[in-house]
C-alpha cells in the first residue's frame, strides 16, 4: 500500500475547519491531494483552503462547491463531514430543532453531494465518505434526534452507494465513537462534572479511551483513497470497540492501560 497515494486528486471537505474535518483535510493534504473545505469557520492556512459555506443553505452550497472546483480543477473526493450535535430525548426537542438539526447532519449532505455529482462523475476515482456515527448503530442514552440524523446518513449512505455505482462512485461512511475533538471539549465544558464526564465516555468504549480525530482521518482517507477500489456501500466503524464488542469486567486486581 502506498504512504501517499492521491497525488493528482482532488478533494472537499465540509467541516474541514476543526475536528474530525480539519484532521482528514490535513490528511489527505499530507498525502498529496489538494484539497479545499467547505465550512461555516474560517480554515486554518495553507496547504489547505478554506471556502465559506453553510451546507443548510442550497445556494451558498452550490455557490461554494464550484468555487472550490474552479480552485482545484475538478473533484475526485467528497468528504461529507459538516454536523451537529443534540441531546436529549424524544420528548426534549421541538419541531423547530428536529428540523434544524435533520437540515444540517442529513439535507446538508444531499445538498452537497447534489452540487459536487456532475464533477464527480468526470472523475476517474470518485468516491464520496460521509461522517455516521456509533450513534446509528447502538442505542445511546439522551441522543434521539441526533441518533436519527445519523441513522439517515447510514441508510441514505448505503442508497447512494447503489444509485452511482454504474456510474464510478463509490459511497461509504465511516461511524466513529466519540472522539476527542473540539465538539466533545464543548460538551465537557458545560457538563457538571468535566472531569467525570470525561471518564464515563471513555469507558464506554472497550478500549477504555476516546478515538482521536486523527484515527477517524486515516478510515475516511482509506475509504476514499485508490486502495478503497473494491468497497461501497460501507461503514467503518471507528470506536474503541464499541459497536461490536462485549467484554467481560476486567479482573479487579488488572490495572487498565
Ligand atoms: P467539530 O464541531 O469539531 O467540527 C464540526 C465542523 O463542522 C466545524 O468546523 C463547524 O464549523 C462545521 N459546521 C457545522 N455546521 C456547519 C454548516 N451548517 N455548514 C458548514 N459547516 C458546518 O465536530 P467533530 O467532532 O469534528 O464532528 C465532525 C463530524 O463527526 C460530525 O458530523 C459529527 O456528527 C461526527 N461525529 C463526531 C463524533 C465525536 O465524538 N466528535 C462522533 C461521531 C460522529
Amino acid at each position: 500500500m502506498s504512504t501517499r497515494g492521491f497525488e493528482g486528486l482532488r478533494a472537499v471537505v465540509t467541516g474541514g475547519a476543526s475536528g474530525i474535518g480539519l484532521a482528514t483535510a490535513r490528511l489527505l493534504a499530507d498525502r498529496g491531494a489538494d484539497v479545499v473545505s467547505l465550512d461555516l469557520q474560517e480554515t486554518a492556512g495553507p496547504p489547505l483552503t478554506g471556502v465559506l459555506a453553510d451546507v443548510s443553505d442550497d445556494e451558498s452550497v452550490r455557490a461554494g462547491v464550484a468555487k472550490a472546483v474552479d480552485r482545484l480543477g475538478g473533484l475526485d473526493i467528497l468528504v461529507n463531514n459538516a454536523g451537529i450535535g443534540a441531546q436529549g430525548t424524544v420528548e426534549d426537542n421541538d419541531d423547530a430543532e428536529w428540523h434544524r438539526v435533520f437540515d444540517v447532519n442529513v439535507v446538508g449532505m444531499v445538498r452537497v453531494s447534489r452540487a459536487a455529482l456532475p464533477y464527480l462523475r468526470r472523475s476517474r476515482h470518485a468516491a464520496i465518505v460521509n461522517t455516521c456515527s456509533i450513534a446509528a448503530t447502538a442505542g445511546l442514552p439522551q441522543r434521539a434526534l441526533y441518533s436519527a440524523t445519523k441513522g439517515a446518513v447510514l441508510a441514505l449512505t448505503r442508497a447512494m452507494a447503489a444509485d452511482h455505482l454504474r456510474e464510478g462512485i463509490r459511497v461509504c461512511c465511516v461511524n466513529p465513537g466519540t472522539a476527542h475533538t473540539p465538539w466533545i471539549d464543548r460538551l465537557l465544558a458545560a457538563a457538571e462534572d468535566p472531569e467525570a464526564e470525561l471518564a464515563a465516555l471513555a469507558a464506554r468504549q472497550p478500549t477504555g479511551r476516546l478515538v482521536t480525530a486523527e484515527e477517524v482521518a486515516a478510515a475516511i482517507c482509506y475509504l476514499a483513497g485508490p486502495d478503497a477500489g473494491a468497497t461501497t456501500g460501507t461503514d467503518l466503524a471507528v470506536d474503541g470497540g464499541m459497536a461490536g464488542l462485549r467484554l467481560r469486567p476486567p479482573p479487579l486486581n488488572e490495572e487498565r492501560s
